[in-house]
C-alpha cells in the first residue's frame, strides 16, 4: 500500500501531483501526508506539522498488515488471549512503530533529505500515559512481545480522555497538572462505532421460578454505551499486527427526554456528563486504593464491554458453549478486571441461559490472574453496600460462587471455621467487603506472581490457605521488558555495537547477549562501550540543564532512582545517603571522592501526603548541595520533572547506577532494574523482587547487593525492632536525620519536615531504613572505589548487558504461553 492510498488522501490524490522524481518513496510520502493529512505546504509547515506527516507515513504501513492479521486470526479462528488492564502505559508509538515495521532508517532518511531531523519529530507526540507505573508498562511490553511472536494476542482497556496527571515542580514541590494527551488528536486511534455495547448500571433483580429453577432479572438498570478505539499493535519484524482495544464512554441517549421536556435542560447534559465522566480520567493511585465509587464503575464498564466483544467474536463462529475455553484465555492483569469472573457468569447464565454448573465449569477454565503485590493497603475490596446499589446482579452471583466455593472447602477442610472465615470472598470482620483477590483466585485455574521471590511469598503468606485448597493453582513467571524499546529504540548507540560484534540476533532471542561475555575482556571493546555511555550520559546532561538548569559533569557516577516515589522503595535511604556525602565533604573527610550525580524521578499520588514531602526534600536537599561552594563537581543532585516512558527511554541508558533499593519483601518483581541493567548500569538493591534473579544471572560479584533478606526483615520486625538504637548507635546517620528534621535543609521553614522524622524514629520506621543504613552506605563507599577503576567497572557493566536475556518479555511470554494461556502463533 502506498502513502497516497490511505483513507483522507484518496480523494485528492489524484487531482494534484506532488511529487518529485528523484525522492524516495518515504520522503515523497512525507511530502503528500504533508499536504494531505496536515494541510500545509513546506512554507506554512509548523514541526508538528512535520510530525502528523511522519505519523502518517508510518501508519500507511501498519494498516495494510492490521487488516492482514485480521483477516488471518478470523480465517484460521485460532485460540486467542486477551488481556486485560486497567492500564496500559505505551509512551510514544511513533519511533516504535517505524522500527518494529523496518522503516526507521528510511524514515530518518526521507526527513533529512527534506531538511528535518527524525528525533526533533519523534519528540512532538505526546506519550500516551494510560497507567501509573510498572503494572501498566508490563502491559505494554506484553503487547509488544505477543505481537512479535505473533500471538493473537488482544489487549483491552479504557481510553482515557486524561491519562497519568503531567508533574511539575515548583519551588520543589510537585504540582500535579491534567493530562490532555488528546489535544492534538490521536493518529494512532480508529474508532469502531460498529463495535459498541451497552453496558448497565445499578437497578434491582427480580427472580422468578422457571421449570429448570430460579431465572434472574436484572431489572430498571440505567446503562452507558460502550465505544471501541483500536491501537495497532505492531510486531518488530513481523507482518502481525496486533490490537489494543480501548473503551470510551457514551451516553446511551443524547439526552433524558423527561428531563427534557421538564424544562430541566441542565439536569439532563448533567447526567450525560455523568455518564461520559467514567472514561474521564486514570486514577493516579498504584498501591494504595480508596473505594471510590467511579473506579469500580471503571472496572466493570471496561470488563463488561470486553466480556461482550469477546463472546460476539467466539459466537460468530461456533455454538458449543463448551469449546470456549479452546478459542479464549483472558488474563487479569491484577484485580483491577476480577469483576470479570462474575460477568461471564453473567452473560452466560442470565444472557445465553446455560445452567450455572455448566456456566462455571467453563469459566473457570477461562481466566487466569496476576498478582502484583503482597502490601495490604493495595489488595482491592468493595463495600457491599456499594455493590449492592451498583451491581446488585452481581453481587448475587458472587454470593453463589463464594457460598458454592466454601461448601468446597468444608468438604476437604471439615470444621475448620477459622480457615472459612479467611478464604471467604466476602470479608466478614471488616464491615462486609467484597474481597476481589479472593474472586479471582477462586474464578481462575492459574494465578501467578511475578518474581520467585514474590511468588514463593504468596503461596507462604497472602494466599497459603488457598495454596492448600487449590494445591497447583499458583505459579511463578517472572516479568520482562521487551528489548525493542528499552534497548534498541531508546539506546541506538549500544544497538549498534552489540549488532556489530554479534549479529542481530538478539533482538528476537535476547539469550543471545551472552555471546558478548568474552568482550567483556578487551580493552578496545570496554573502551567503545564506555564512550556510548559517556555520548548518552551527556545527551542526558544536556536535556537536565534545560529542565532544571542544573550542569552536569558526565565523567561523574550517574547514580540513578527512577520509580514511582513510595515509602516501600525508600527515595529517603537514598536521601539519607546523599546527605553523608554532603557531610563528609564538607568535614573534608574525603580526599579524593568520586564525583557523582545522583539523579532521582517519579512521582507521588496526589493524595500521599509523605511521598510528595519526599519529592520536596530531595528539591530542598538540591539545592542546598548544589550551590555549596565546598562541594563543587563532587556531588549534584537533580530530581528530574514528570517521569514518564519518554523520559525513562533517556535516563535509562544515561545511568551507571541503578538504585533498586526498597526493603526486601515489597517489591513484586520491579522492571526498572531489568531495564537499567540492560542498559549497562550497574545495580545497589537488596534482595527483593527481580533483583534476586538479576544476582543469579550476572553473578553475585557483579552487581551490589545490600541488606536484611525478606526472612531478616520478619524476624527483626518481630523482635520489636527499634529504630532509636540505630539512630543512636551510628553517629553519620544521626546526624543526617538531625539535618532533616531541624531544618538545615528548609531554613524558611524549619519544621517543614518533622513528619519524616516521625515516621524514621516515632512511628516505628515501617520499611526499616535505619536498620539497612549502614550496610547501604558501606555498600556505596564499594561503588564509588570501583568507579575509579573504569577499567573493572566496564568489564562488569558488560557481563551485565551480556547476562540479561532472561528479562526479555519474549521470555514472559513464552512462559505465559506453555503455563497458562495455550495458544499458537498465527502466520498472517
Ligand atoms: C519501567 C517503568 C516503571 C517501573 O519501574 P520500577 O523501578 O520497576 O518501579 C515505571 N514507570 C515507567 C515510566 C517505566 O518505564
Amino acid at each position: 500500500m502506498t502513502a497516497a492510498n490511505n483513507n483522507e488522501s484518496r480523494k485528492t490524490k489524484t487531482s494534484t501531483p506532488v511529487i518529485t522524481t528523484e525522492q524516495t518513496p518515504i520522503a515523497q510520502a512525507l511530502q503528500n501526508h504533508l499536504i494531505f493529512s496536515a494541510f500545509k505546504t513546506s512554507e506554512t509547515s509548523t514541526p508538528r506539522d512535520w510530525y502528523v506527516a511522519t505519523g502518517h507515513t508510518v501508519r500507511d504501513h501498519v494498516v495494510e498488515r492490521w487488516a492482514k492479521t485480521a483477516e488471518a486470526y478470523n480465517s484460521q479462528d485460532p485460540k486467542r488471549v486477551y488481556y486485560l488492564s486497567l492500564e496500559f502505559l505505551i509512551g510514544r508509538m511513533l519511533q516504535n512503530a517505524a522500527l518494529n515495521l523496518g522503516v526507521e532508517d528510511e524514515v530518518r532518511d526521507g526527513l533529512k533529505a527534506l531538511g528535518h531531523k527524525f528525533e526533533d519529530v519523534v519528540e512532538l507526540e505526546s506519550d500516551a500515559a494510560l497507567g501509573n507505573g510498572g503494572l501498566g508498562r508490563l502491559a505494554a511490553c506484553f503487547l509488544d512481545s505477543m505481537a512479535s511472536m505473533n500471538i493473537p494476542g488482544t489487549g483491552y482497556g479504557i481510553r482515557y480522555e486524561y491519562g497519568m496527571f503531567r508533574q511539575s515542580i515548583n519551588q520543589g514541590q510537585q504540582i500535579e497538572n491534567p493530562d490532555n494527551w488528546l489535544r492534538y488528536g490521536n493518529l494512532w486511534e480508529f474508532q469502531r462505532p460498529e463495535s459498541q455495547y451497552p453496558v448497565k448500571f445499578y437497578g434491582r433483580v427480580v427472580e422468578f421460578p422457571t421449570s429448570k429453577g430460579t431465572e434472574c432479572h436484572w431489572v430498571d438498570a440505567e446503562s452507558v454505551l460502550a465505544v471501541a478505539y483500536d491501537m495497532p499493535v505492531p510486531g518488530y519484524d513481523t507482518e502481525t499486527v496486533n490490537t489494543l482495544r480501548l473503551w470510551s464512554a457514551k451516553a446511551a441517549r443524547e439526552f433524558d427526554l423527561a428531563h427534557f421536556n421538564d424544562g430541566n435542560y441542565e439536569k439532563a447534559v448533567e447526567e450525560r456528563n455523568a455518564y461520559e465522566n467514567i472514561s474521564k480520567v486514570l486514577y493516579p493511585n498504584d498501591t494504595s486504593v480508596l473505594g471510590r465509587e467511579l473506579r469500580l464503575k471503571q472496572q466493570y464498564f471496561f470488563v463488561s464491554a470486553s466480556i461482550q466483544d469477546i463472546l460476539r467474536r467466539f459466537l460468530a463462529k461456533h455454538d458449543d458453549w463448551n469449546a470456549l475455553p479452546d478459542k479464549v484465555a483472558i488474563q487479569l492483569n491484577d484485580t483491577h478486571p476480577a469483576i470479570a469472573v462474575a460477568e461471564l457468569m453473567y452473560q452466560l447464565v442470565d444472557v445465553h441461559h446455560l445452567s450455572w454448573e455448566q456456566a462455571w465449569k467453563i469459566s473457570n477454565k477461562v481466566f487466569a490472574y496476576t498478582n502484583h503485590t503482597l502490601m495490604p493497603e493495595a489488595l482491592e475490596t468493595w463495600s457491599v453496600e456499594m455493590f449492592q446499589k451498583l451491581l446488585p446482579r452481581h453481587l448475587k452471583i458472587i454470593y453463589r460462587i463464594n457460598f458454592d466455593f466454601l461448601q468446597m472447602v468444608n468438604h476437604k477442610f471439615p470444621g475448620d471455621t477459622g480457615l472459612l472465615t479467611r478464604v471467604s470472598i466476602i470479608d466478614e470482620e471488616h464491615g462486609r467487603r467484597v474481597r476481589m483477590a479472593h474472586l479471582a483466585v477462586v474464578g481462575s485455574h492459574t494465578v501467578n506472581g511475578v518474581a520467585a521471590l514474590h511468588s514463593e511469598l504468596l503461596r507462604t503468606t497472602l494466599f497459603a490457605d488457598f495454596n492448600r485448597i487449590f494445591p497447583g493453582r499458583f505459579i511463578n513467571i517472572t516479568n520482562g521488558i521487551t528489548p525493542r524499546r528499552w534497548l534498541n529504540q531508546c539506546n541506538p548507540g549500544l544497538t549498534h555495537l552489540l549488532e556489530t560484534v554479534i549479529g542481530k540476533g538478539f533482538h528476537h532471542d535476547l539469550s543471545k547477549l551472552r555471546a558478548l561475555e568474552p568482550l567483556a575482556n578487551d580493552a578496545e571493546f570496554r573502551q567503545t562501550f564506555r564512550k556510548i555511555k559517556h555520548t548518552n550520559k551527556a545527551r542526558l546532561a544536556k536535556r537536565i540543564a534545560q529542565l532544571t538548569g542544573v550542569q552536569l559533569n558526565p565523567d561523574a557516577l550517574f547514580d540513578v532512582q527512577i520509580k514511582r516515589i513510595h515509602e516501600y522503595k525508600r527515595q529517603l535511604l537514598n536521601v539519607l545517603h546523599i546527605i553523608t556525602l554532603y557531610n563528609r565533604i564538607r568535614g573534608g573527610h574525603v580526599r579524593d571522592a568520586t564525583p557523582r550525580v545522583v539523579i532521582f524521578g517519579g512521582k507521588a499520588a496526589p493524595g500521599y501526603k509523605l511521598a510528595k514531602l519526599i519529592i520536596r526534600l530531595i528539591n530542598d536537599v538540591a539545592s542546598i548541595v548544589n550551590e555549596d561552594p565546598a562541594v563543587g563537581d563532587k556531588l549534584k543532585v537533580v530530581f528530574y520533572p514528570n517521569y514518564e516512558v519518554s523520559a525513562a527511554e533517556l535516563l535509562f541508558p544515561g545511568s551507571d547506577l541503578s538504585e533498586q533499593i526498597s526493603t526486601a519483601g515489597t517489591e513484586a518483581s520491579g522492571t526498572g532494574n531489568m531495564k537499567m541493567a540492560l542498559n549497562g548500569a550497574l545495580t545497589i538493591g537488596t534482595l527483593d523482587g527481580a533483583n534476586v534473579e538479576i544476582r543469579e544471572e550476572v553473578g553475585a560479584e557483579n552487581i551490589f547487593i545490600f541488606g536484611l533478606t525478606t526472612p531478616q526483615v520478619a524476624e527483626l520486625k518481630a523482635n520489636h525492632y527499634n529504630p532509636w538504637d540505630y539512630y543512636h548507635g551510628n553517629f553519620e546517620l544521626k546526624q543526617a536525620i538531625d539535618m532533616i528534621t531541624n531544618g538545615f535543609f528548609s531554613v524558611d521553614e524549619p519544621d517543614r519536615y518533622q513528619e519524616i522524622g516521625e515516621t524514621l524514629l516515632n512511628n516505628g520506621d515501617h520499611y526499616l531504613l535505619l536498620a539497612d543504613y549502614a550496610s547501604y552506605i558501606e555498600t556505596q563507599d564499594a561503588v564509588a572505589q570501583l568507579y575509579k577503576d573504569q577499567e573493572e567497572w566496564s568489564r562488569r557493566a558488560i557481563l551485565n548487558v551480556a547476562r540479561m536475556g532472561k528479562f526479555s518479555s519474549d521470555r514472559t511470554i513464552g512462559e505465559y504461553i506453555s503455563e497458562i494461556w495455550k495458544v499458537e502463533p498465527v502466520h498472517s
